[in-house]
């Protein structure tokens, strides 16, 4: 196959007047992180790389399933159980000269934050809870990153950019808000034309932080209707008793990291260790009967037992599909991680 050169493939690029040789060298040089590729996420990702962002940080705690294939942009069957972070950064590299992806298969919490990001010029949301942005948001606040907020549901999303001191942050509109059991893509639906049209919006947003563009949508929330269709564009204002961004500082409701959390499918549950361990998953698919396993890599172990998907990752989560309650998730979770001699099981 013939190489393509880092030159002509991003030729287009340079005229254009919001760009520019500068600009593009700006972005070349850029540093960006993605936190959830799901599909809003992996638009994102495809953009940012597509337009010339050099490195790129994908995070993502999950691995592709049959029911979100529709809506991931440039993956297909062959990533089937796959870490999406993983296959995500394969895809990209594959189609993308000189973009630089590291794929991070890893849980977004309040002790992972800091080392996550580290060295991330803007962080940007592909996320499906508020749980997790509040955690992206203190960042945000703490580092004076700037944060590209996204969110997509149905056929209708939201993109917003904050970069605090200078601007509101996530917690001065959204403050308080609890994900319900109910407001997940699983019951609600979601079309990929929204998740990919949220996704090319939030990355131009992104592309704008970086360019330093004068018509940055900072601190405003823009929604975005395909049924309508409607664009809106509402102000969002600093609110001085904020409890992330606010003169008393992040102080209180620190968000908090659980041990068990349901992802969005509803019957999909995701066992974070309390201590981090290192599972050697060679060892531990020796104990698995070779016609369960779906998917063996150096990150993850996946294998089905009657209806149930098992995810071991290296660093001891444990990700269990299609069961009814935390409970029965934590029991096979515990199951799972028992497999390799020497590793505590997890605790409620
Ligand atoms: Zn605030």
């Amino acid at each position: 196959m013939a190489d393509v050169d880092s030159a002509s493939y991003f030729s287009r690029m340079i005229p254009v007047p919001e760009i520019g040789k500068a600009g593009f060298h700006k972005l070349q040089s850029a540093n960006v992180a993605v936190v959830g590729v799901g599909g809003v996420g992996s638009s994102i990702s495809y953009y940012l790389a597509q337009s010339g962002i050099g490195h790129l940080k994908l995070i993502d705690q999950d691995i592709v399933e049959q029911s979100n294939l529709h809506r991931l942009q440039g993956l297909g069957k062959s990533h089937l159980y796959y870490p999406k972070a993983e296959a995500m950064g394969d895809s990209l590299e594959r189609l993308v000269p000189s973009c630089r992806v590291e794929a991070l298969v890893d849980t977004l919490t309040v002790s992972s934050a800091a080392e996550l990001l580290k060295g991330s010029d803007v962080v940007v949301d592909g996320l499906d809870n508020f749980r997790t942005r509040f955690i992206l948001n203190r960042h945000s606040v703490n580092t004076r990153t700037p944060y590209v907020f996204t969110s997509a549901i149905q056929t209708q999303g939201h993109v917003g950019v904050f970069s605090p001191p200078e601007t509101a942050c996530l917690e001065c509109r959204f403050h308080g808000v609890i994900d319900g059991a109910q407001d997940g893509c699983d019951v609600l639906g979601v079309t990929p034309i929204i998740t990919g049209l949220v996704g090319a919006i939030a990355a131009n947003e992104t592309l704008k932080v970086i360019l330093s563009s004068r018509e940055n949508q900072r601190s405003r929330l823009q929604t975005i209707d395909t049924v309508s269709p409607e664009f809106i564009q509402t102000d969002i204002a600093k609110r001085s008793d904020c409890g992330a961004c606010g003169p008393e500082g992040p102080l209180e409701n620190e968000p908090k990291t659980e041990t068990i959390v349901t992802l969005c499918g509803g019957k999909t549950f995701n066992i974070v260790p309390r201590e981090r361990s290192d599972i050697d998953l060679s060892e531990a698919s020796r104990s698995i009967p070779r016609g369960s396993i779906l998917t063996s890599t150096e990150s993850v172990l996946v294998y089905r037992i009657a209806h149930v998907t098992v995810s071991v990752f290296r660093n001891g989560r444990v990700l269990v599909g299609g069961v009814e309650s935390p409970r029965e998730a934590l029991r096979i979770a515990e199951g799972a991680i028992g497999l390799v001699r020497g590793i505590s099981p997890v605790s409620s």
